[in-house]
């Protein structure tokens, strides 16, 4: 079943008498070429598991499963599951559940579907939810190797921004945290249906198989993060003592601790920059 092929999409959604919900991200590929790459990107070969997110009528699910062990899918339109019992009812190696990403318990998911096996996430992800699932995803401390995921174009840049870079965010930083990101490639708006008025990317995270910030808490680090970038373009003594509410005397004193200029800005600073902050920052009490 070629589901890149508009005339056949048209027919399965119209069959059904599906409309697409914007609300809900629905942007369908139709370039054939995207999923295979994606799939191959993905990291997974037949001994591993897949986990997907938002499988639509499945045209990515199925490119999956013909490279991996088994695909487990998460599909919160309640509509799209007799569409996709019928676009993947010849595969015997995908498990489709009609739930919502950012309610699911994935290490549950893992134990229950994919127990001793590898696993990997991959995903055309709704826009709306892009970041949260991400960071839902890395927070949860699964047991998976690498997050390959169709973004929005400019989500992308954000996040796979080099830390002291002009793109870098707090998501930057929160992402490398976790893992370590790049840009795969680039994907027109004319792939979907509908098509979107932007373009996109899909990025790759790979998972730090051991933790690569370790001299301070996981709490402390992504305070002073987000205190760090709260005011875009402010030095980050201002940043610091204002979001925090800390004399800027005590921040400036600590910065220089540090080993940080007072007036650098977060964008110009490192992983390991935010790491010696957050760490004196948290030998002080604060
Ligand atoms: N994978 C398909 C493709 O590439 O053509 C569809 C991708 S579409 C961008 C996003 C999909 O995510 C839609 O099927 C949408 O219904 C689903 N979705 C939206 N929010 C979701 C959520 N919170 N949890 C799970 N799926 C969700």
């Amino acid at each position: 079943m070629q589901l890149t092929d508009i005339g056949v999409l048209k027919s399965i959604i119209s069959k059904y008498g599906f409309t697409f919900s914007k609300s809900l991200g629905q942007n369908f590929l139709i370039n054939p070429t995207v999923c295979p790459k994606m799939a191959q990107n993905s990291g997974a070969d037949k001994s591993t598991g897949v986990i997907e997110i938002g499988p639509g009528v499945g045209v990515l699910t199925r490119e999956l499963a013909a490279v991996c062990k088994k695909v487990v899918c998460i599909e919160l339109d309640s509509r799209l599951i007799q569409i996709l019992d019928e676009t993947l009812a010849d595969l015997d190696n995908v498990k489709v559940i009609n739930a919502d990403a950012l309610k699911t318990d994935f290490a549950a998911l893992i134990e229950e579907h994919f127990p001793g096996d590898d696993v990997v996430v991959c995903a055309n992800l709704p826009y709306y939810i892009t970041t949260p699932v991400i960071m839902y995803l890395l927070e949860s401390q699964l047991k998976i190797s690498s997050l390959t995921l169709m973004l929005q174009k400019e989500a992308a840049t954000r996040i796979c921004a080099r830390p002291g870079s002009r793109d870098a965010g707090a998501v930057s930083l929160a992402v490398r945290y976790w893992g370590e990101p790049k840009v795969l490639f680039n994907v027109p708006r004319g792939s979907f249906m509908p098509a979107p008025n932007v373009d996109s990317a899909v990025i790759r995270i790979d998972i730090h198989p051991s933790p690569v910030v370790t001299s301070c808490s996981r709490d402390s680090f992504f305070k002073i993060v987000k205190a760090a970038f709260s005011m875009r373009r402010k030095t980050i003594l201002n940043c610091i003592s204002e979001h925090l509410r800390i004399p800027k005397a005590t921040v400036s004193q600590l910065l220089e601790k540090s080993g940080i200029p007072s007036n650098a800005r977060a964008e110009q600073l490192s992983l390991k920059d935010f790491e010696s902050i957050a760490l004196h920052f948290e030998s002080a009490g604060f």
